[in-house]
């Protein structure tokens, strides 16, 4: 696997994030991931908040970045650091809205994250 682009973009039009699936919004800024494997070329688009935990929990579970975050990734991760990581577990299981669906600014993720995995993320 080659990876052809590996940066950071702001969306014009809307895309949907491969991790959590949510749409993107246009303005919002994404990572953009491409890549060429076996003979075909592929392009990944994550959101912020996504981008963000992928980060986080690399470290403890050996976690690379190609690979894709995974459910049981996350919560394995928040069932380690306690209440306010199980709250983010939460946000991301909602596609990181409220439960009336407003979205999560990512500003506001990095505020609920624990501080040891702010450092990671740094
Ligand atoms: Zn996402």
């Amino acid at each position: 696997m080659t990876i052809l682009t590996d940066t950071f973009r702001k969306a014009r039009k809307s895309w949907n994030c491969h991790e959590c699936r949510r749409r993107i919004q246009p303005g919002e800024t994404y990572h953009l991931q491409t890549v060429a494997d076996s003979g075909t070329i592929a392009s990944y688009r994550t959101c912020g908040q996504c981008q963000e935990m992928r980060l986080v929990v690399s470290d403890d579970f050996e976690f690379h970045g190609e690979e894709f975050l995974l459910d049981e990734t996350i919560r394995d991760w928040a069932e380690t650091r306690g209440a306010s990581a199980m709250r983010i577990y939460a946000w991301w299981r909602r596609q990181w809205r409220d439960r009336c669906g407003v979205p999560l600014p990512l500003d506001r993720l990095r505020t609920l994250l624990p501080d040891e995995a702010l450092a990671l993320a740094a």
